[in-house]
């Protein structure tokens, strides 16, 4: 991808209907001749994905749901966008010859198309944290096999990549990644125990897809970060901490044995973070509004609470554990996620039912580190059971 100056970059945008696929096509609307459109891919959305398509001139847009080929090829008839659809197909786009493919699927769905997409020879724009937190040790030795770049999207792991010294990573004494808070950052466990669904979706800093935003405000978010930085940066846990933020000016440091500790900083605002990876190794341009650190005035840090945000001390266990507990950890938090959504369980639960599916995934002798895509994937699923499982013993019990 660097060495092309004048040629456009081929570009492919896994889950280009969500969240940071938006920002990303917003980046490429603006310098529209650099990039040349391989594959744009969305879950059910077919109408705004064959817009998007059309608009990009893709080579051709793929819907997750096979009972929407019909749908997406009426779309697409008379142009040259070619329409496919099924979690095959999404492998086989992300497999196009590419320079670059932005991984921005929500959830392990994201897992078979990104490991396509890197046998295939591109590089990756990681936002997709599911790669790193169900498979982080077979998706790093895959980048490592195959020579492969692995660009973080993820605003923290961003910032940590921009000032993380490789030549010098024995020097490297501690990773910080900084965390908002989120919205119920000084509400008591009993405030907590009362949070409605619409109130967890407004999140203070960052508009973001419904499943981050949750996770952002429980700090699960942040947990599976510190599982995202360990692979991402070979860090051992110990050497990964997480700092409370409330501004979301400071996304990222790095501390080096001699205490310089070296900072990113920014807007919340996603396109610096991608912006960095569709320019890499150069810089470009983005329309995130310039931090005005003068009209900010002042930055607050502080601690995590680990007793009133279990969710963080129950990543931090799991990623000490290795990669079986991180997987189980991710499935059994999604359906906590999707049931606290549907408003089948309360806020607190959300920990409480991760809690409890960790506790039987280990007595089944689940927690093995996968060590193949399919191995993460049976896994993935069978927490999910286990997890649904808990989910019906918790709902019967209240
Ligand atoms: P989103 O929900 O807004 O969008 C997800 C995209 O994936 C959509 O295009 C959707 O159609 C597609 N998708 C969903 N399920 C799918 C499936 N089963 N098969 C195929 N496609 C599917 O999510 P988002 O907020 O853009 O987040 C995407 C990823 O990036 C997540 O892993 C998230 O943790 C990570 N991330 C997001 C942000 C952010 O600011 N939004 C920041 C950091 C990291
Ligand atoms: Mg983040």
């Amino acid at each position: 991808m660097s060495a092309r100056d004048s040629a456009p970059v081929r570009l492919t945008i896994l889950g280009a209907t969500g969240s940071i696929g938006t920002s990303t096509i917003d980046l490429v609307r603006r310098d529209p001749d650099r990039y040349s459109i391989v594959a744009l891919t969305a879950a059910a959305n077919v109408d705004r994905l064959a817009e998007l398509a059309i608009e990009l001139g893709a080579k051709t847009a793929v819907v997750a749901d096979p009972a929407r080929y019909e749908a997406l090829k009426l779309r697409l008839a008379g142009t040259s966008v070619e329409p496919a659809a099924g979690p095959e197909a999404l492998v086989a786009a992300a497999a196009r010859p590419a320079d670059l493919v932005m991984s921005a699927i929500v959830g392990a769905a994201g897992l078979p198309p990104t490991i396509a997409a890197m046998e295939a020879g591109a590089s990756i724009a990681l936002a997709n944290k599911e790669c790193l937190v169900c498979a982080g040790a077979f998706f790093m030795a895959t980048a490592a096999r195959l020579g492969t770049t692995v660009l973080p999207v993820d605003s923290e792991h961003n910032a940590v990549f921009q000032v993380f010294d490789r030549a010098n990573r024995g020097a490297i004494a501690e990773v910080i990644l900084t965390a908002s808070g989120g919205p119920f950052r000084t509400h008591s466990r009993a405030e907590m125990a009362r949070v409605t669904p619409a109130q967890a979706l407004r999140h203070p800093n960052w508009v973001m897809g419904a499943k981050v935003t949750i996770d952002s405000s429980t700090l699960m978010n942040k947990g599976l970060e510190l599982v995202e930085a360990h692979h991402l940066f070979g860090m051992a846990p110990e050497k990964l901490s997480v700092l409370v933020h409330p501004q979301s000016a400071v996304h990222g440091l790095v501390r080096y044995a001699d205490g310089s500790l070296l900072a990113q900083l920014g807007s919340p605002d996603m396109r610096t973070p991608i912006a960095v990876c569709l320019a890499w190794p150069r810089r470009q341009g983005a329309p995130s509004v310039p931090l005005d650190l003068a009209r900010l005035g002042s930055l607050n840090f502080e601690a995590p609470d680990r007793e009133r945000f279990p969710c963080l001390a129950i990543a931090e266990t799991a990623l000490r554990q290795g990669g079986g507990a991180t997987n189980v950890m991710n499935a059994a938090n999604e359906i906590a996620v999707e049931a606290f959504l549907a408003g089948r369980i309360g806020y607190l639960e959300i920990a409480a039912l991760t809690t409890h599916s960790l506790e039987a995934a280990d007595r089944a002798g689940l927690l093995v580190e996968p060590g193949s895509l399919a191995a993460a994937l049976a896994l993935d699923s069978e927490a999910r059971a286990i997890a649904r499982a808990e989910l019906e013993r918790l709902a019967r019990a209240s």
